[in-house]
């Protein structure tokens, strides 16, 4: 008989680790309290790293970022713009970034090229013409509304159970065991008890306050590190365009379907559910996008949406631009002496393949059912919907039938924030303008 798991959250993580689960032959159901995106995987900047932008200081995050990278292309091609991306700088200081950022990418193994200042105005015209230097690296859009639902799908087809909009509310506990979760459909208001071997904890940034609040365990240190992003309704360049210098605020321009992505800022917040975005920082954000492209600052900020990154706190450290982007697996019967329960905190959306195989390793060794991944060759179902299957499939993934055909027929002029989050659309609001 196989082991029964229940992953808590359908992030780009959880959904990944339902994928992998499933496809090793577990009984696996994955529990989201909102709907597909309805977390950080939702409210991002739309890349697939290609490690590049932790290569100078973050070499485990940047290696497994040119892994994934190569192979999310491979597997689920249907949600990937292949834009590329270019690292430009524009002033001295920037240029002292070169050394550094040419080590990084080499012990990362991240394949970049230097290109001339004239091709790479012929290729980007919009780009600011005193930049400095240019170098192409293999960055690419990702549709996460996509990506996510197609691992779910895929991992539907691999017999996983997947139930939105319930949320886990709390858990059965035998002595110093969980064995299970209880769970409120928030449709309903129905609740239920679910039955597992071993749940996990995938639930981003609510992972540590969930297990904290219900189960009293404190092991999970995180810092909640909230980014804002600001949208333009105009796309300006082929490539995503960043800025050759440590990882700070305004620093990336992305192409988005037709819109350009301004991010992103970094503040710490105490609550993912609670957080006010400083209306400031949307002006800043266009002023640094236009240092690299000065053509934003003739168009208005149309939106902008804020997500938080779920990062791994180390010691002392809580600056949120100097943490580590690299995952950690919490084994909490090591940890906090309760069993049936791991925790898995920080990655990106773009090493969610990498995150979800370790982490299904470490299951199958816990639950002496040892198994290999293959998810690297396992190529994501998306369907083609007609009007014939599309209530069939609604129902099987629990969705309403209108969503489920919006969601597979996005049109381009979307952004996910626009369509599926709480973005604050500025044109209708007069205080920024005033
Ligand atoms: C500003 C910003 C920009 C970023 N840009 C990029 C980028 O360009 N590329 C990249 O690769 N990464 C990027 N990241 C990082 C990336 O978005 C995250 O690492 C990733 O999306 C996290 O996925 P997750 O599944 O762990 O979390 P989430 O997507 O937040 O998923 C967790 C899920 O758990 C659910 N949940 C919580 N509590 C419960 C409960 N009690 N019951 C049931 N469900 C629950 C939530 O609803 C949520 O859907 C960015 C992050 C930020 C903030």
């Amino acid at each position: 008989m196989s082991n029964k798991i229940i992953v808590i959250g359908a992030g780009a993580t959880g959904s990944f680790i339902t994928h992998d689960l499933a496809s090793r032959g577990f009984d696996v159901t994955v529990i989201e309290k909102g709907n597909i995106i309805g977390g950080t995987s939702g409210r991002f900047h739309g890349m697939l790293h290609s490690g590049a932008r932790y290569a100078m200081n973050d070499v485990k995050a940047a290696q497994e970022s040119i892994l994934d990278n190569k192979v999310i292309s491979d597997i689920a091609s249907f949600c990937i713009e292949n834009t590329g991306g270019l690292f430009v700088a524009l002033n001295d200081e920037d240029l002292s970034f070169q050394g550094k950022f040419e080590n990084g990418c080499k012990q990362s193994n991240i394949p970049i090229e230097s290109i001339s200042i004239e091709t790479a105005l012929k290729d980007e015209p919009f780009l600011n013409s005193s930049v400095k230097a240019v170098y192409r690296v293999p960055d690419k859009v990702i549709n996460s509304f996509r990506f996510i639902t197609s691992l779910l799908l895929t991992a539907k087809r691999e017999s996983a159970k997947i139930m939105l909009n319930t949320e886990v509310i709390d858990f059965i506990k035998e002595g110093n065991d969980i064995k299970g979760v209880k769970v409120k459909n928030n449709n309903t208001g129905e609740t239920s008890e679910l039955k597992a071997d071993l749940v996990v904890n995938a639930s981003g940034a609510w992972a540590s306050k969930l297990i904290d609040e219900k189960l009293g365990i404190k092991s999970i240190e995180m810092i909640l590190s909230a980014g804002t992003m600001a949208v333009i309704n105009r796309r300006f360049t082929k490539h995503i365009i960043n800025r050759l210098r440590e990882p700070s605020d305004g620093d990336i321009v992305v192409p988005f379907f037709n819109d350009s992505i301004i991010g992103t800022t970094a503040f710490i917040v105490d609550d993912p559910d609670k957080f006010d975005v400083d209306k400031e920082d949307i002006g800043f954000l266009q002023k640094a996008g236009s240092e690299m492209l000065p053509i934003l600052a003739n168009y208005p900020v149309s939106r902008y949406y804020a997500g938080v990154r779920p990062l791994i706190a180390a010691g002392e450290n809580d600056d949120s631009r100097k943490a580590s982007r690299d995952f950690k697996i919490f084994d909490h019967s090591v940890t906090d002496n309760m069993g049936g329960i791991i925790s898995i905190v920080g990655g990106k959306l773009s090493t969610s393949r990498i995150m979800a195989k370790d982490i299904g390793d470490f299951i199958g060794d816990k639950l002496g059912n040892k198994t290999e991944s293959n998810t690297d060759k396992i190529k994501l179902y998306w369907p083609r919907v007609n009007s014939q299957n599309i209530g069939e499939m609604a129902k099987s993934l629990s969705l309403d039938k209108g969503f489920l055909y919006e969601m597979l027929n996005e049109s381009t002029g979307k952004t996910y924030s626009d369509m599926y989050s709480n973005a604050i659309d500025l044109l209708y609001s007069r205080e920024l303008f005033n």
